[in-house]
């Protein structure tokens, strides 16, 4: 949440974040509850309360409420086995939190191009490579599909291919929470799913997280590694290196008032998406397709500029006090995997750019807070004008 560059003009309007808490009233209350019944530690009513929610909303059978999505990822990869020098596969458009958890494993990244239209992992790259990896022997231990902005990767289409080489699937939900998938949520049929509630997703707990799914072992595992692998005996004794990475009863108290108003916030994303499709109606611009029998959340507004850089508009908004921001930038491009072996589905011609590589070169991230369509009404105005005279 930076401030505006102190160069340009002072700009009196109030700054549009790219997405930001919206709380939905209940929260205080039940954060007061916690402090009345002393339930402030990260074990306890609160958590168990938050985490019954997470399951019934998702309908995975099982959920653990932890620090982070990115400590969630770390323990999925502990919890399928992950270890130094094994092969993790994943998209390469994605968030750093997704992949630092398999780097903490010493495991290896590869990274796929994403499915056009679709952003996600392509189940039809995914198949030829792991075809390929296991003539050569060297199947990886994992692979992890996230699903972007909002919008489910083809999990059912992904789930097939990696079942059929008996390699695992976790899904990095971060951003998919209330997103459906031929009618269920997001991650559901994963062996395992993580979601953030970090203070810039579809909802928070001020920063958190949590792992699902429905094999109970799995998250009691998670459970024990997240509270320091304490053995069951009174004088602290390990067997096995654990973390710290539970959630703690404040937070827990703001996640379940914010589970009250999930669907209300899924709602007004998905009414920001269309109000920025019809004022973009006549520009030059794509939006991230609606997939077949689902519910995308648009968790944020991404746009696909057919001619300008992204970032010229970036600049234009940002003069207005508006915050957008590039599309994620692909972990190949990044100098901490200059290593990493990348997939390429396919290039194009003109520019030899890969899938990915094209949605960072022109993609942006509209501002995309659900205060924007009711409290807020007026900046959106704000926001739709400035687009309009960029266009
Ligand atoms: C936000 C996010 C994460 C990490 O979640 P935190 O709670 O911020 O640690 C991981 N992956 C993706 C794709 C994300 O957007």
């Amino acid at each position: 949440m930076s401030q505006p560059d102190a160069s340009s003009e002072p700009n009196p309007a109030r700054r549009v974040f790219l997405s930001k808490p919206h709380m939905g009233g209940s929260e205080r209350g039940l954060v007061d509850e916690v402090f009345e019944a002393n339930m402030v530690a990260p074990v306890g009513p609160a958590v168990d309360r938050f985490e019954r929610e997470l399951e019934a909303y998702t309908g995975i059978a099982h959920a653990a409420a932890l620090s982070s999505g990115s400590t969630a990822l770390h323990l999925a990869c502990i919890l399928a086995g992950v270890e130094a020098g094994d092969e993790v596969w994943g998209p390469s458009l994605t968030f750093m939190g997704g992949v630092s958890g398999l780097v903490m494993r010493g495991a290896i990244p590869v990274f796929f191009d994403c499915a056009p239209e679709s952003w996600g992992l392509d189940p039809s790259l995914l198949e030829a490579e792991l075809s390929a990896a296991k003539r050569g022997k060297r199947l990886p231990k994992l692979v992890i599909a996230t699903d972007l902005y909002g919008q489910s990767c083809d999990l059912d289409a992904l789930l097939d291919v990696t079942s059929a080489h008996g390699v695992p699937l976790v899904t990095d939900s971060a951003e998919a929470l209330g997103t459906l998938y031929k009618g269920r949520h997001a991650g559901k049929g994963a062996l395992m799913a993580a979601l953030s509630f970090n203070g810039n997703k579809i909802i928070t707990t001020s920063g958190g997280g949590a792992l699902l799914s429905d094999d109970g072992d799995l998250i009691a595992r998670a459970r024990f590694l997240a509270t320091q692998a304490r053995d069951p005996a009174p004088h602290y004794q390990h067997t096995t290196l654990g973390y710290n990475y539970r959630l703690s009863g404040v937070c827990a108290a703001i996640g379940s008032g914010q589970m009250q108003v999930l669907e209300q916030r899924v709602e007004q994303r998905r009414q920001l998406y269309h109000a920025y499709k019809s004022v973009l109606a006549d520009a030059p611009v794509r939006f991230l397709l609606d997939q077949p029998d689902s519910r995308e959340t648009h968790w944020l507004s991404v746009a696909f500029l057919d001619r300008h850089g992204p970032e010229t508009l970036r600049l234009a908004l940002e003069q207005d006090n508006i915050e957008a921001r590039p599309v994620w930038k692909p972990m190949h491009l990044q100098p901490l995997f200059k290593e990493a072996r990348f997939v390429a589905r396919w290039r194009e011609p003109d520019t030899n750019r890969a899938v990915c590589e094209t949605y960072f070169d022109r993609g942006i991230c509209l501002p995309s807070c659900s205060q924007l369509v009711a409290e807020e009404a007026e900046d959106f105005e704000r926001v739709a004008d400035a687009l309009s005279r960029f266009f």
